[in-house]
């Protein structure tokens, strides 16, 4: 599978000022006190990765993941996610496939919503998402549990299920193709 090395949050929730991960071989885990920013980092690298509905994002308007202020600190007018990628193994899908490394970057305006960059290309989402999708690493992958939903698959109903079967077995990509070469 695509191989994190790094994250950049830039504006994105409580991360006003320009931070930087890096993320190690192996499991990760992240600890702090309540409210440091652990879930608005998990947010940070599904949002990057193409997420948009508010169960993933745990908030309504696309425009929430811009920090919006502190009594010490004026708001903010954009939010910039970057994670970097090793591709060494070649693995992205082809118009990606030149590069040893993929910095994939989405960037929100206020009121104008969001777009992707990959190596400082404009991409589309649809990119975005068949790049996430074959890595089985996808927005709504297995890889990343959501606080809440350990309990969601418990009580999920049967069509439900599925679908979070079908992301587990690393099929839903094929979803996205197939619709993709309808529209052709
Ligand atoms: P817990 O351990 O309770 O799960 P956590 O480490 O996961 O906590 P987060 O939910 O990531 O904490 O962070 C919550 C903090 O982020 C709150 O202080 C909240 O005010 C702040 N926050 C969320 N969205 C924004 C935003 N758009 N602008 C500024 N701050 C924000
Ligand atoms: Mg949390």
């Amino acid at each position: 599978s695509l191989v994190f090395n790094q994250i950049k949050l830039v504006g994105f929730k409580s991360f006003v000022d320009p931070t930087d991960f890096v993320i190690e071989p192996g499991l990760t885990g992240i600890v702090g006190p309540n409210g440091c920013g652990k879930s608005n980092l998990l947010e940070a690298i599904r949002w990057v990765m193409g997420a948009n509905s508010a169960k993933a994002m745990r908030g309504g308007a696309m425009d929430d993941v811009i920090f919006s202020g502190t009594k010490q600190r004026p708001g903010r007018n954009q939010a910039h996610v970057t994670l970097t990628i090793d591709n060494k193994a070649r693995i992205a899908p082809p118009m990606f496939n030149d590069d040893d490394t993929l910095e994939v970057s989405r960037i929100i305006t206020k009121g104008q919503g969001s777009k992707y960059q990959v190596n400082n290309k404009t991409v589309r989402a649809k990119d975005i998402q068949l790049l996430f999708a074959d890595a089985s690493t996808g927005a709504n992958s297995p890889a990343l549990v959501r606080q809440g939903q350990i309990n969601e698959l418990i009580s999920a109903k049967p069509s439900n299920r599925r679908k979070i079967l079908e992301e587990a077995a690393g099929i839903s990509g094929l979803h996205t193709r197939r619709h993709e070469a309808e529209l052709r």
